[in-house]
């Protein structure tokens, strides 16, 4: 069995169905994070079992699921252990090994695919694909240049200095800001590639944002393809602070060639499951035509969790659907909503010591939804949780989100 494009044929995997053998229909994870965790709810709430690949015992995937494989991603035991169990399998992490899944697709169906997955944990590789689709997309990537060596380095140096200022990243395994060196000058650039350690980065132009904003779609085996409406995103110190999801969070034209841009990303890949596609807003009349394609995480997403309590179908219901091979609804949005992410600082009072938020007092006002994730131990900037907001308009959803950000000392609300 193979990956993508191959499994257009693909036979629904109905929940309350049994193999041979008397098994109940397993759809599997890799990653035992909160991303599985909300997986693991919305397939269980379809009827399936799940099974989660991961090696931490108190992982908040791990702790809801049916069967929790306790081994490393590369764990071959495990990996057969999880192909036995499972009908079908994905992966909230995006750092697993691509062999992993390679591995895995050979008996199973891996959606998104080894390949693309591949693609997605480089930068390198992830720009050239947005650059090779840029004309059906209708959008480039940022100015950017590879350095993987000292040559390459010497080239930006002498004939791209209008990269500059720039941020140097590194090709892999960056997230929420890390990996990332902001630089100003040519004499910083090169002490900047040392301190990462002379690994494979690109330098990228630094942007004038007006803001961010990010776009889930999900596309199924038969290549059939839902989207939720783009979203915008609010960062503090690297990591998604804040989601606003209502009508006016963005400029209409603006959220529609987001939307088809992403749809088209989607297509482009081949991509099967829910690929979430982030964009820079620059400032208009610029150059880069207002929209800048930024990167992709080939799962759901944290700017996507509003949909939870505000779609009436999540950016995790659709990953089951997609995963299975089952008909992909479109989603529609009932309610304007925000999303306040609660890192770990959050459960620290002023004085440094540790206790839990006053969630009476949160939970009080209308329209809150709680989302916590199981964590044992909180710490500053660890993702904790989540709140969305919803409520019968913008106006009112953000008057409350203003309250919970001032109870809790939350950022980024009125930031762009
Ligand atoms: P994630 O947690 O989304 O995976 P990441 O660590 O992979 O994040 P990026 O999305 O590349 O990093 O960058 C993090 C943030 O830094 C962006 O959301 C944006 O606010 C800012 N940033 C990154 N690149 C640029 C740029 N070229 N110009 C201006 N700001 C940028
Ligand atoms: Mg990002």
């Amino acid at each position: 069995m193979s990956e993508g494009a191959d499994m257009t044929t693909m036979t629904p995997i109905f929940p309350s169905s049994t193999d041979a053998a008397g098994q109940r229909a397993t759809l599997g994870v890799l990653g035992g994070g909160q991303l599985g965790r909300m997986f693991v709810h919305a397939a269980q709430r379809l009827g399936y079992f799940t099974a989660v690949l991961e090696p931490d015992p108190q992982s908040p995937a791990g702790l809801v699921s049916h069967h929790h494989i306790q081994t490393g991603y590369d764990d071959p035991a495990g990996l057969a252990q999880l192909a036995q169990l499972c009908q079908a399998i994905t992966t909230e992490f995006e750092n697993v090994p691509a062999q992993t899944l390679h591995t895995l697709a050979q008996t199973r169906p891996v959606a998104p695919g080894a390949a693309v997955v591949g693609i997605a944990q480089n930068r390198i590789e992830e720009k050239a694909r947005f650059t090779a689709c840029a004309d059906v997309s209708g959008v480039s990537c940022a100015p950017y240049a590879v350095i993987e060596t000292p040559a390459q380095l010497q080239t930006v140096l002498d004939e791209r200095a209008e990269l500059l200022p720039g941020i140097l990243k590194t090709a892999r395994m960056g997230y929420d800001g890390k990996g990332q060196v902001r630089v100003q000058t040519a004499g910083a650039l090169a002490a900047a590639w040392a301190e990462l350690g002379h690994t494979a980065c690109v330098l990228e132009k630094m942007l004038p944002l007006t803001a961010e904003c990010s776009v889930l779609v999900a596309r199924g085996w038969d290549g059939q393809v839902v989207s939720f409406a783009p979203q915008r995103n609010v960062h503090v110190g690297g990591i998604l602070a804040v989601t606003h999801a209502y009508e006016g969070a963005l400029p209409p034209a603006l959220a529609d060639r987001a939307r088809e841009a992403a749809v088209a990303i989607a297509r482009h890949l081949d991509y099967v499951g829910v690929l979430c596609v982030e964009f820079f807003v620059v400032d208009d009349g610029s150059e880069y035509g207002g929209l800048v394609v930024n990167e992709m995480a080939p799962r759901p997403h944290n700017s996507g969790h509003y949909t939870l309590d505000a779609c009436d179908a999540s950016q995790f219901d659709l990953q089951v659907h997609a995963m299975a091979g089952l008909p992909l609804p479109q989603p529609r949005q009932h309610s304007p909503a925000i999303m306040l992410n609660l890192l770990g600082d959050v459960w620290f009072a002023a004085d440094g010591q540790l206790r839990e938020p006053d969630w009476s007092a949160v939970l009080r006002l209308p329209g809150t939804h709680l989302h916590l994730y199981g964590k044992v131990e909180a710490r500053a900037g660890r993702k904790m949780g989540h709140l969305t907001i919803t409520g019968p308009d913008a106006a009112s959803v953000t008057t409350v989100a203003r309250r919970v950000a001032e109870m809790l000392g939350l950022p980024g609300l009125d930031a762009m």
